[in-house]
């Protein structure tokens, strides 16, 4: 089993790359904040019972919670499985008990990745997102418009604005990854595992320099 994960802020690209790594690769694409609100729209999921209040509030939900997730995830992918994970992990716990995970199911992370941007550029990506609410798919009226405004190119499905990714949530949603990076990224950068990656260059470019290490 493989795992990579990819890091940056809300807006810094993590979903568009991901999607890209994964139709040239054979990772997977998860998005944790995806899965969190599919397990949500399950009204016996103890996973989305316990994430509602967080969500929310658009604070991240309990370290155990992401990770009882990732651990499922992990479970039934199996031995063979390469996963991407987007959104994921969040915290410097997270980072640490996936190394202790990987381990235990005797898999390795083929790479940790951050993606970097001005603040000014993850507001402004951020305010034009919207999502589908049938697939997931991201977006953006700006940079990454459907080619029917409102219809998913995907699934046809409507698409919309998440909750937080009104105004009023981005800026409380890049305060809180900004508390929260310094330790996740400490922990891949001093181990020597971190790349690099800028945000603002064309998303199939960065997924490029993805899969240059994951490939390896
Ligand atoms: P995203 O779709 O990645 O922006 O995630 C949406 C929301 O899901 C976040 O604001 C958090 O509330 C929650 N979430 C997703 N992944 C995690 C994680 N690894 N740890 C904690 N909360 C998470």
């Amino acid at each position: 089993m493989q795992a990579a994960v990819l890091l940056g802020a809300p807006g810094s690209g993590k979903g568009t790359i991901a999607a890209a790594v994964a139709r040239e690769s054979d990772f997977r694409h998860i998005s944790t904040g995806y899965a969190i609100r599919q397990e949500m729209e399950s009204p016996h999921s103890e996973i989305g019972i316990a994430a509602r209040s967080y969500m929310e509030r658009s604070e991240y939900v309990p370290d155990e919670l992401a990770l009882a997730l990732v651990k499922g995830i992990l479970v039934e992918a199996g031995r063979g499985a390469k996963i991407l994970f987007d959104g994921f992990p969040r915290t410097e716990t997270q980072a640490r008990r996936l190394d202790s995970l990987l381990r235990d199911l005797g898999g390795r992370l083929a790479g940790a990745f951050l993606l970097q941007a001005d603040e000014a550029v993850l507001v402004e990506r951020l305010q034009g997102r919207r999502s589908c609410e049938g697939c997931g798919t991201v977006f953006n009226r700006v940079w990454n418009p459907p080619t029917v405004a409102g219809i998913c190119d995907a699934c046809s499905g409507a698409l919309v604005q998440r909750v937080d990714d009104f105004e009023e949530n981005v800026a409380k949603r890049l305060k809180l990854h900004e508390e929260a990076a310094h330790g996740l990224i400490r922990w891949y950068d001093e181990s020597g595992r971190l790349t690099w990656i800028d945000a603002t260059q064309d998303p199939e470019v960065s997924a490029g320099q993805i899969l240059a290490v994951v490939k390896t």
